[in-house]
């Protein structure tokens, strides 16, 4: 029985294997299979990935820390049948905004499970989380405290929240995915005394409960050290808060972030090593500053989804530019991937159709927009191609197709998930019809 390679079975879904005519198959279906099906572009999801991941992180922090829970940070894929598994395996979720919480409540999602983040919530999207009755809003700005306790106020509520701040630490991953350093748009500030201010306010305001703090230092973090280092130091400030202004720690979040492997050379920790480092240094930084241990959550998003996602195109072009380059284009690209193009995101790339065969050649996959820098990836070894072959990318289920556009008026793509050997529509491909429907002429 052919198999995938040992680092492919690494950042293929859970249920990906290889059929009897050597073409790699998910959650029992063929790659082809699916591509004849529902067209191409396409983006297969693995239902048994979700779940895999889910509980591998519920118990890998249950495991190391007893009151803990799972955030699902929505931004990483925002879709109501996932939401559903979310729900289903027990974990809470975030939103960032009213659309994310739009998808939350079509789904059902227990609103009491419910975080909503972000950095400019505007006065609509504040009612709309306290009218859903939202369990957590996570407070980021002056003008967030302000507008949440008189939103809350005319409503009658007293909403628990929390507040994001800033632990100037730097996790040494992307500058466009740092969040946590002094310079950045998100959080109250440790270090210029902006967060003691907020605990100030945020706790004199009559219509907010504060439950405690948060921070998120950035994505992906491969390094497990800056958690530790920012929990201890956020920690502190929590103890000095509570002497100041009688700020409770009730709740602790120290956000998401962890990573994934997109490419078989650079693998993550795995989930049990980032858990028992965040455990460790809650427990002591607790006990070095006299807290109570806090309820915990932490907020992973990528890595839940991740993995679980595979994108799938067809070659049209093969331009040979001889001592040069070779490049593939396929039927997709920045449009419904534009991690490559944003933060030089790398991937593996795959034919799904007898993967491992020879000869090969070194090609740059490419995307058809009309952009230089719309690529897949880079000086891949492939099997030699021909126009219509598929080609697969691994590890594309997060910050892919909810990043997507209709660049250069493209339909955005379908999305399928896939268990047991079936596959159903979770998002159909988009039409011309639905290109045109916003349009007024
Ligand atoms: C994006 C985000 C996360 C999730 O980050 P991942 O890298 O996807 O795990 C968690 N918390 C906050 C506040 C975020 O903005």
């Amino acid at each position: 029985m052919p198999q995938l390679s040992e680092t492919d079975q690494e950042i293929f879904p859970v249920s990906a294997g290889i059929d009897d005519d050597g073409e790699i198959t998910i959650g029992g279906c063929a790659v082809s299979e699916l591509a004849d099906e529902f067209g191409t572009p396409l983006y297969i999801y693995d239902e048994d990935t979700i779940r895999h991941m889910c509980r591998l992180f519920t118990r890998g922090f249950k495991d190391a820390y007893e009151r803990s829970h799972i955030e699902y940070s929505s931004k990483a894929f925002a879709n109501p049948a996932l939401a559903k598994i979310i729900a289903d395996e027990g974990l809470h979720m975030d939103v960032v905004t009213g659309g994310e919480l739009v998808f939350a409540k079509a789904a059902n999602f227990p609103a009491e499970r419910l975080n909503f983040h972000g950095n400019n919530k505007d006065r609509e999207e504040l009612a709309e989380a306290i009218d859903y009755g939202t369990g957590r809003i996570t407070l980021d700005s002056f003008h967030e405290i302000g507008l949440l306790n008189e939103v809350a106020g005319e409503k009658g509520v007293r909403q628990k929240v929390l507040l994001r701040v800033s632990p100037s630490v730097d996790p040494h991953t992307h500058l466009l995915t740092t969040t946590g350093v002094l310079d950045s748009k998100f959080g109250f500030s440790i270090e210029t005394g902006a967060a003691a201010d907020a605990v100030e306010q945020a706790m004199a305001a009559p219509n907010l409960e504060v439950m405690g703090l948060h921070f998120h230092l950035g994505s992906p973090i491969f390094e497990l050290e800056p958690y530790s280092q920012a929990i201890d130091y956020v920690l502190k400030f929590a103890a000095e808060m509570r002497e100041a202004h009688a700020l409770p720690l009730t709740e602790f979040n120290p956000g998401g972030g962890f990573a994934v492997g997109y490419v078989g050379e650079e693998l993550p920790p795995p989930i049990s090593a980032y858990a028992e480092e965040i455990s460790v240094a809650v427990r002591s930084g607790c006990d070095r500053y006299g807290l109570e241990e806090p309820l915990l959550t932490v907020e992973p998003g990528r890595s839940i989804v991740a993995r679980a996602g595979v994108a799938v195109y067809q070659v049209g072009g093969i331009k040979r530019i001889p001592n040069v380059r070779v490049y593939v284009s396929v039927d997709g690209g920045m449009g419904d991937n534009i991690r490559p193009a944003l933060y030089s995101s790398e991937y593996t790339v795959r034919r799904p159709q007898q993967p491992y065969a020879s000869p090969t050649e070194k090609v740059t996959v490419v995307g058809k927009y009309c952009e230089s820098g719309d690529y897949i990836a880079k000086d891949v070894e492939l099997p030699v191609l021909k126009s219509g072959d598929l080609l697969c990318t691994p590890t594309s289920g997060a910050y892919s197709v909810p990043m997507a556009s209709n660049y250069n008026m493209t339909t955005r793509p379908a999305i399928v998930m896939v268990k047991d050997s079936t596959a159903r529509l979770i998002r159909r491909r988009e039409t011309y019809e639905d290109l045109l429907a916003t349009s007024l002429v």
